[in-house]
């Protein structure tokens, strides 16, 4: 599971839980966190969601995971 952290009035971090790395909560970290702008209900911009990518190898093993099985 990810867990949100506030780091700011408008942006928000997401982090992966219990990263081999301590994740900087800016747009440099060293995982390359991907940026997207959120809007709410209405279209408004709210703020920016970062987005930040573990570094212990775990999201490859979810992909595995998660390939479908080609059996019928
Ligand atoms: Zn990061």
């Amino acid at each position: 599971m990810d867990e949100p952290r506030r780091a700011g009035d408008e942006d928000l971090h997401i982090t992966p839980c219990g990263d081999q790395v301590e994740h900087a909560l800016t747009d440099d970290c060293v995982c390359g966190p991907a940026k997207e702008m959120c809007t709410d209900a209405a279209g408004a911009t709210t703020g920016w969601l970062t987005v930040h990518h573990s570094l212990d190898g775990r999201e490859s093993i979810e992909h595995l995971n998660h390939e479908p099985t080609q059996e019928k």
